[in-house]
């Protein structure tokens, strides 16, 4: 944090390099990289006054941090020179390659944001984001190390700028920081944006603690002998590290209420081992000699964080009445603590020669946060949508919630058993029908919360519910739900279809499976424009073109009956009103209520769209104030009218062929049919054109009449 370390030179970061590369040919490389960024930004200077130069140098050294691998490092000494420099890609691909252009690219793309307002910069942003991480992850780290510098210099920067980039590291920066498990940039990130955002509250905090300082030290340190004594007694070769909460976290406790004098993880311990076993080991003897916290042990090491953290947590009553928070870990997991994705370089078993490929590998395998994101982006939906559900589900405060095998599953806050059994696996979701939560049976609207172990029961036979879209919180989750709807209407569309195909086929005497002969879907296909024989079942099931006229494609001679449904335009309907002292004006016929030929009406008058007519019992109407208006029926109505009737079945079974097939018997045409599954009854929502309220009663009774229906009604919105 201090000015005077800025100022730094090529030496320093070649002194840490050499601790961790040894090949000549890679140190080399990187050394020409600093030469050919310095003679680059020659003459180029910083707001706080330094050479430009000193940024790079400083982007490098906190890459060297984590064992940036050497194309990552040259990638950061070179971040800045597309963009700002006179140099090509082209000069530099030829100087240092392929993969470190392709960083720098990166780099500067991410750093190029168009905005106009707050949101689209934001989506700009986190797209940019997400289309770097998963091209290649080591983008992203130069990105953080980048911006890690630059608030570390924001002071140079004016007050309103430094407020913007702030709240970027804290809102979009840090997160990614944290779900890559780079512990180290992620919490130091936090507690500058905090000094900028925040100062009274950073300063605070700070002074507290340095006024406390002494006495937690020498508490620390009196625990801590005591701990290495006891872990000795048992030949337990360990490390203790003493540890220092960041600001910015006890800011976090704070703001969520706690005193600073309650918050007991300032006292805390770290405790190093060679094997998992010993994690165990060490935590067992230490319950034995200071009792532990109820409910404060948490095993990291079974149920590995989705960032990949591992570690032991507890909490126990140590010396003199204090309480202690003490994390057991190996070595390696504490690289992973520290390091996240980039503990692939930083721990030496891991340093190979194909380093990179092994970094994204893990970033797309072992990181539940970009498979989430990759799953997000499969979903169809606008960049907006994309974004909010990414910075929702993804980044914002998730909860971590069990299977009853002890895998971890992280969600949204909100998120209920549904979510939870999407997650698992579509299939799972959509066979859902209870859920166990802590065993306790629970309603799937039931809002998980941190640490629930959750038992999703499903039965092979049940299908998702229409109401679900409403209760679930994960895009995942809603679109699924969604395509499970439209598959279903789409498969319903198809097998009608072919029965209303095969249905004319055999009045006109022809045999099924001669006439739909490759040569005749051919032909079919390229006459109706489509692609192959389930569309055009789908197109004879879905109105889209009759049955006849895809038979008349091959079967020409017999002349046929018209086409049934027919299109009512709007435009055509002020005919058939006559609305009380006025004529000549735009009517249209209200689509809450639709109301057909026949219907008690009334005539509303609308603010610059004519009138427009509702069914007298309309309860839309009620909350219109006074401006309706008489109208009457022309009785002239030839037309066929929209309306939709709302059925519901005694059963779980699926009527709805049955229904299309009454409806068409009374000569109606349909337009769409729904089903809405409503726990223990099925309904239908069934969209049709009649003549008028005769023939529309007519329908009602000839459904009515079916021992499965319970009730019809008409629907009003
Ligand atoms: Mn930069």
């Amino acid at each position: 944090m201090s000015k005077e370390k800025d100022n730094i030179t090529y030496d320093v970061v070649k002194e840490k390099l050499v601790t961790y590369i040894e090949e000549e040919d890679k140190l080399e490389f990187i050394e020409k990289a600093y030469l050919f960024a310095k003679k680059k930004h020659q003459g180029q200077y910083r707001k706080s006054g330094e050479e430009y130069i000193t940024h790079p140098l400083n982007v490098a050294l906190i890459l060297t941090s984590i064992y940036a691998d050497y194309e990552t490092v040259s990638a950061g000494l070179l971040h800045d020179v597309l963009e700002d420099c006179d140099c090509t890609e082209e000069e530099m691909k030829n100087e240092f390659g392929e993969v470190v252009v392709k960083l720098v690219q990166g780099v500067t793309k991410l750093g190029k944001i168009n905005f106009s307002t707050e949101n689209e910069y934001l989506i700009d942003y986190y797209k940019k984001i997400i289309v770097g991480m998963s091209e290649d992850v080591r983008v992203i780290i130069i990105k953080l190390a980048d911006r890690l510098h630059n608030m570390r210099t924001l002071w140079a920067t004016p007050p309103e700028k430094q407020k913007i980039k702030s709240r970027e590291a804290l809102e979009i920066l840090a997160p990614i920081a944290h779900h890559l498990g780079i512990h180290k940039i992620k919490s130091e990130l936090e507690d500058l944006a905090l000094r900028y955002l925040k100062p009274d509250v950073f300063y605070d905090i700070a002074e507290k603690l340095n006024k406390t300082k002494l006495e937690r030290d020498r508490t620390v340190f009196e625990m801590q002998k005591e701990v290495v004594n006891l872990l000795n007694e048992h030949d337990i070769v360990h490390e203790i590290k003493g540890r220092a909460k960041s600001i910015y976290s006890i800011y976090n406790k704070l703001d969520k209420g706690k005193k600073f004098s309650d918050i007991y993880d300032l006292l805390a311990l770290r405790i190093l081992v060679n094997t998992e076993q010993e994690c165990y080991l060490a935590l067992g003897i230490i319950h034995s000699k200071f009792r532990p916290l109820p409910k404060r042990f948490k095993d990291y090491i079974a149920m590995p964080k989705p960032n990949m953290y591992q570690s032991l947590h507890t909490t126990v009553f140590g010396i003199d009445g204090y309480l202690f928070e003490i994390q057991i870990r190996t070595y390696e997991m504490d690289e992973v603590a520290e390091n996240g994705i980039a503990s692939h370089w930083s721990y030496k078993e891991n340093r190979g020669s194909n380093s990179a490929a092994n970094l994204q590998s893990t970033t797309e395998q072992k990181l539940q946060f970009f498979k989430s994101i990759i799953d997000l982006s499969k979903e169809k939906m606008s960049s907006e949508e994309f974004v909010n559900s990414v910075k929702d589900e993804v980044l914002n405060n998730n909860i971590y919630v069990f299977t009853p095998k002890g895998d971890v599953m992280e969600l949204p806050i909100g998120s209920t058993p549904i979510d939870f059994a999407y997650r698992i696996h579509t299939k799972v979701g959509e066979t859902t029908t209870g859920a166990i939560v802590n065993n306790s049976i629970v309603p799937l609207n039931y809002e998980l919360k941190n640490n629930d172990i959750v038992r999703i029961i499903t039965n092979k036979s049940s299908t998702p519910s229409k109401e679900w879209v409403n209760i679930v919180k994960t895009t995942q989750a809603k679109n699924k739900i969604k395509a499970f709807f439209t598959k279903n209407e789409r498969e319903i569309y198809i097998e009608r279809g072919k029965y209303n195909l095969e249905k004319e086929l055999r009045k006109r005497k022809l045999v099924f499976s001669e006439f739909f002969s490759e040569a005749n879907i051919k032909k079919i296909c390229e006459a109706i424009k489509v692609d192959n024989l389930e569309e055009i079942y789908l197109s004879a099931g879905n109105g889209k073109t009759s049955p006849n006229s895809i038979i008349n494609v091959i079967d020409k001679i017999k002349t046929v009956a018209a086409p049934k449904i027919v299109k009512v335009a709007p435009k055509d309907l002020d005919t058939d009103i006559i609305v009380s002292g006025i004529d000549k004006v735009k009517v249209n016929l209200a689509n809450c209520c639709n109301p057909v030929f026949g219907d008690d009406i009334i005539g509303y008058i609308t603010k610059g769209n004519g009138i427009s007519v509702h069914r007298s019992n309309c309860h839309n109407l009620a909350m219109l104030d006074n401006r309706t208006v008489e109208v009457k029926w022309n009785n002239n109505g030839t037309k066929r009218y929209i309306t939709s009737l709302l059925i519901h079945s005694k059963t779980l079974d699926n009527h709805m062929l049955d229904l299309i097939q009454i409806i068409s018997m009374i000569n109606v045409s349909v337009d769409g049919i729904k089903t809405i599954n409503r726990g223990n009854e099925m309904s239908y929502e069934a969209n049709i054109y009649v003549t008028g309220l005769e023939q529309l009663q007519k329908l009602i009774l000839a459904i009515e009449k079916q021992n499965y229906i319970s009730s019809v009604e008409r629907l009003i919105r």
